[in-house]
């Protein structure tokens, strides 16, 4: 912790979501599918995040700044997870503060990761809400090989696919994907009838501002005109 004790934004909250991470640590050693009997979480979650927590922990790159004085940041970038450090800190700092921060970036992402289940119970909410519950979707699944797609359903069986890609971004960007797919199951293609219906969400062309960004730093043509279409569509 800094010695100052003018711990910045990032250092205060830090602190607070370490004290989770210590429980977890103490937790983490449990043998996968032990008996869990914690009221609370979705199954499999507490593991989840244990496992996210060991991975995120065994990747991370440290940065040391001359710059940074009093914060401690933890990000992405490019697959890697970085956590950025004043560069008078000692080696024990370093790992108090590698621990607490990566601890809080991967409870972040975990609340951001809903099960199946979870996103077919969403699904059911922004049917009711935007569509008069006239989309009824059987079943909603993360889905690996969606190449550059948000998403995908089968209207005829009522199946949603979405982008594990998608995985990880905020709420409200999931929710578009998931009324677009809605959306699909009352109207195929993209015709003025179906826009009509996506855009009674009032975030969607929010959403697709944020998609369209992902698309382009993650795999932009070489040729500004490749694909443009497909690539900012779900
Ligand atoms: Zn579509």
């Amino acid at each position: 912790m800094p010695q100052d004790g003018a711990a910045a934004r990032e250092g205060r909250s830090a602190q607070a979501a370490s004290r989770s991470g210590a429980a977890e640590g103490r937790d983490a050693p449990h043998p996968p599918g032990g008996p869990d009997d914690a009221p609370g979480p979705a199954p499999g979650s507490e593991e989840d995040r244990a496992d996210a927590l060991a991975q995120a922990l065994d990747a991370v790159e440290v940065r040391r700044s001359r710059r940074r004085v009093r914060t401690v940041t933890a990000f992405r970038e490019g697959g890697r997870l970085v956590v950025a450090i004043p560069a008078r800190f000692t080696r024990t700092q370093e790992r108090e503060w590698v621990r607490r921060m990566v601890t809080k970036l991967v409870s972040q992402e975990q609340r951001r990761r809903p099960s199946d289940e979870q996103l077919l119970a969403r699904a059911t909410e922004l049917s009711t809400r935007y569509l008069e519950g006239r989309a009824q979707p059987t079943s909603v699944a993360w889905v690996t090989n969606q190449g550059r797609r948000w998403g995908s359903c089968t209207p005829g069986e009522g199946t949603i696919r979405i982008s594990s890609r998608v995985r990880g971004m905020p709420r409200w960007v999931l929710d578009y994907v998931l009324l677009h797919e809605l959306a699909h199951l009352l109207q195929a293609g993209h015709g003025p009838e179906f826009w009509a219906l996506v855009e009674r969400y009032p975030r969607t062309e929010r959403a697709r501002g944020f998609l369209e960004g992902v698309a382009y730093a993650t795999d932009a043509p070489a040729d500004e005109d490749d694909g443009e279409e497909q690539v900012t569509e779900p």
